[in-house]
Parts: C-alpha cells; sequence; structure tokens
C-alpha cells in the first residue's frame, strides 16, 4: 500500500467525461489498496476566462480581488471530481485550500506556501477518503485567499506530496512525459525517461511549463518522487521520473533538453557614465517596483560611457521602461533609453554539459548557420541562453534540437 498524490491539469478535467475517466483512474488505484490525494486544476480555459472577466471591469485588477475571483475556477472542479468519485461507490471528499489551511505569504497573485495543516487529509485518507484538494490556492495569516501563480497546481500537489511523505506525486498532464522540448513545437521531441532534478529545474525556469518552476523546487527540497504522466492514456506507462542521481556518464546524454520562452523583453540603457554605482542606480529603482530582472550585460566602455542591457517579463516592460525613462535616465545622465518586446530566450540543458567542452561553440555555429542573430548570452554549468529576435525563436529550437541529436535514440 502506498500514499499517492495525484496532480490532474486544466485538460485532464477539461469536461465532464475527463473527470469521469480521472474518477475511473483513481477507482483502480484505490482497488490495488493505495490511499490517494487528488490535487486538480481549474477546467481548461477557465482560468483564462476568470482573468479576462475582472480585465473587464478594472483593466489593473486588484491583486487581492483577483486571487477572489480566479480561484473559483478550482473550487469547482474539486466538487465535481468528488462527485464522480461518490458515482463510482467511493468515499471522497473536496478541500479548498483555505479549507486544508495551505499557509501562503500575502503575495496576491504569486504566493509562496509557508505550511500545511496536513492533520484533516491524514484523519480522511484513514477513514478510507479520497481527499481531493483544490490547486492553485491557499491562504495568508490573515484569512485572505491567495493564489500560487500560473501552474501553480504542480506547485500545490508536490508540497502536499511533501507534507505527508507520500511514496509519488504523479502528475497528470496531456503529454506522456517531459520531452526533449515542447512536442508541439517540435514533432521530433523524445520523451525522456528521466531528467535529473538539476535539469528539469532549469528547464521550468528556462520556459517548460510542463511543471511550474516551484514544484520542482518544492521536490527538491523535500525528496519528493515526482513523476510526469498522460490522463490520456489507459496505460500511462512510466512518464518520466524526475531524479536526485545523475546518470552514469556513459549514458548520460550531453544536453537533455531545449526550453523557450516568449516573455522575455530587453531593455537598453544606453551612453551611461561607466563609474562605480551605476548598474545599482539603475536596476535598484527597477526592483523596488518589484520587477524581476533576469539577463544583465554591460558592455565595455569606449570614453568613459557605456551601454547597459537586461531582460524582464515582457508583461512587465511598460513598467520598467516607465521608470527608466522618468527616474533613471536623467538622474544618471544616460543618453536614451531602447526596448525591444520582440525577443525570446532559448536556451540548452543538461548535465553532461559539465563534462564536456564545445557546447556553446556548438550552439553558436548552429544559429549562426541560419543567419539567427545573438542578442545575449548567459551561461552556467548545465546550460546555456541566448535571447534572440522572436520571429527566430522555432527555427532557432528546431535547428539545435537536430544539432544536438535529441531526435536520436541514445544508448
Ligand atoms: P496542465 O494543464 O496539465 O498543467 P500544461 O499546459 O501546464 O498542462 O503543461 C503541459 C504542456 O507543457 C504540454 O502540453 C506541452 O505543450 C508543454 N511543454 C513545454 N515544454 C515541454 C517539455 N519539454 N516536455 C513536455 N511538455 C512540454
Ligand atoms: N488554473 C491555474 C492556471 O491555469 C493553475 C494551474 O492550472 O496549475 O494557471
Ligand atoms: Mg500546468
Amino acid at each position: 500500500m502506498a500514499l499517492i498524490v495525484q496532480k490532474y491539469g486544466g485538460t485532464s478535467v477539461g469536461t465532464p467525461e475527463r473527470i469521469k475517466s480521472l474518477a475511473q483512474r483513481v477507482a483502480r488505484f484505490k482497488a490495488q489498496g493505495h490511499q490517494i490525494v487528488v490535487v486538480v486544476s481549474a477546467m481548461s480555459g477557465e482560468t483564462n476566462r476568470l482573468i479576462d472577466l475582472a480585465k473587464k471591469i478594472q483593466e489593473q485588477p486588484d491583486p487581492r480581488e483577483l486571487d477572489v475571483v480566479v480561484s473559483t475556477g478550482e473550487q469547482v472542479t474539486i466538487g465535481l471530481v468528488s462527485m464522480a468519485l461518490m458515482e463510482l461507490g467511493l468515499k471522497a471528499k473536496s478541500y479548498t485550500g483555505p479549507q486544508v489551511k495551505i499557509l501562503t505569504d500575502n503575495a496576491f497573485n504569486k504566493a509562496r506556501i509557508l505550511s500545511i495543516d496536513e492533520q484533516n487529509i491524514r484523519a480522511d485518507l484513514a477513514n478510507n477518503y479520497v481527499v481531493v484538494v483544490a490547486g492553485f490556492q491557499g491562504v495568508d495569516e490573515e484569512g485572505n485567499i491567495t493564489t500560487l501563480g500560473r501552474g501553480g497546481s504542480d506547485t500545490t500537489g508536490v508540497a502536499i506530496a511533501a507534507a505527508l511523505r507520500a511514496d509519488e506525486c504523479q502528475i497528470y498532464t496531456d503529454v506522456d512525459g517531459v520531452y526533449t522540448t515542447d512536442p508541439r513545437l517540435v514533432p521530433e521531441a523524445r520523451r525522456l525517461k528521466s531528467v535529473t532534478f538539476e535539469e528539469m529545474l532549469e528547464m521550468a525556469s528556462l520556459g517548460s511549463k510542463v511543471l511550474q518552476i516551484r514544484s520542482v523546487e518544492f521536490a527538491g527540497k523535500y525528496k519528493v518522487k515526482l513523476r510526469v504522466l498522460s490522463s490520456f492514456l489507459d496505460d500511462p506507462g512510466e512518464g518520466t521520473l524526475i531524479t536526485f542521481e545523475e546518470n552514469n556518464k556513459m549514458e548520460q546524454a550531453i544536453i537533455s533538453g531545449i526550453a523557450f520562452n516568449r516573455d522575455e523583453a530587453k531593455i537598453t540603457v544606453r551612453g551611461v557614465p561607466d563609474k562605480p554605482g551605476i548598474a545599482y542606480q539603475i536596476l535598484g529603482p527597477v526592483s523596488d517596483a518589484n520587477v524581476d530582472v533576469d539577463m544583465i550585460i554591460q558592455n565595455v566602455s569606449v570614453d568613459g560611457s557605456t551601454d547597459f542591457s537586461f531582460t524582464v517579463h515582457r508583461n512587465e516592460f511598460a513598467k520598467a521602461m516607465d521608470i527608466l525613462k522618468t527616474q533613471v535616465q536623467q538622474h544618471i545622465g544616460a543618453r536614451e533609453v531602447i526596448g525591444d518586446n520582440r525577443t525570446a530566450k532559448v536556451s540548452v540543458v543538461g548535465v553532461g554539459m559539465r563534462s564536456h567542452v564545445g557546447i556553446a561553440s556548438k550552439m553558436f555555429r548552429t544559429l549562426a548557420e541560419e543567419g539567427i542573430n545573438i542578442q545575449m548570452i548567459s551561461t552556467s554549468e548545465i546550460k546555456i541562453s541566448v535571447v534572440i529576435d522572436e520571429k527566430y525563436m522555432e527555427l532557432a529550437v528546431r535547428v539545435l534540437h537536430k544539432a544536438f541529436d535529441l531526435d536520436q535514440e541514445t544508448a
């Protein structure tokens, strides 16, 4: 007998039929004697619908009230899923995040989980219930409803698994595992049987939305056994297991995957005086406004002045540009502030890079052969990211996927 947390994403609960099929899967696991906690997302499209609705009333929705609105999507699903389980003769009970007491900080729309009170869930499991928990939501110390950011149900699933010390956390979605890149963009992409935790962390943070990054962080911190599987297959097989050990070097692919994201916008402050404190004077006001900065580049100076570039999330591009133009440019005596929000970031990820040289040059050569200009580069031990013009993103992902033989079965 095992304790298993199963998380089902939006498309996996997108219709009454999908919900019934979910219930049947849970019933099969119950019949094998396992204890099951189900964590669900809102039905597909619902969260977007609720956000659009809020924006029709308030162009910039009040963050607290937005969470009140968007958290309702998951509440509908937990009730429906519990009913579907009851129809199969199972005992089932639903909980919203606040009912469980998934305590979060008060950063509305992107709250972090601080603790989970798992006592009631444990008692229900002991009484043979299937417990159904709403993903994506929690409650802060003052009793306000909070949500965990887009894709946050993954994090609820893993956090509940950690709190219960579950034997496994299974993420059921609309693909049958983690692929070498998004299979919707590159049909030749292959499912990875396993991926190391570190690689998954990079892929999630660099744009692969199959797992929310915070769910991967949680899995790493609490050593949760995490698996990604398809909810659309009766027998989903092994899916992809997130592992904590690196495979032996011989069988380790050098590159495991390619991530991409269109959410990056680039800002350049030109003609900045090259003197101490400048980076702080540019980025300080940006970070004070809660805008996250990703890549940063400062050029060598010519005649005492230099250019300073960085990237921000596209949603925060206008805000960052405004801050720089009104608060920074004059203050530091910069020549101009220019921006480009038609950029994309493409990254190759792999722990095998640690023991191989020449990955960067192969990446740059491959892009050069297609005439794709690299605007910014950033590297770590296990990844190389480039910022390029958005219109070349798909091409870049495809040629890199091929160049690194990701379409080939490895030994
Ligand atoms: P859910 O609603 O189940 O949470 P998501 O849409 O959030 O599902 O995540 C699954 C999607 O992630 C897939 O449909 C796929 O298009 C996308 N994706 C991006 N990168 C990858 C990858 N490397 N492997 C698998 N899927 C990926
Ligand atoms: N429903 C939320 C979203 O669409 C959370 C999730 O699906 O993980 O982002
Ligand atoms: Mg998701």
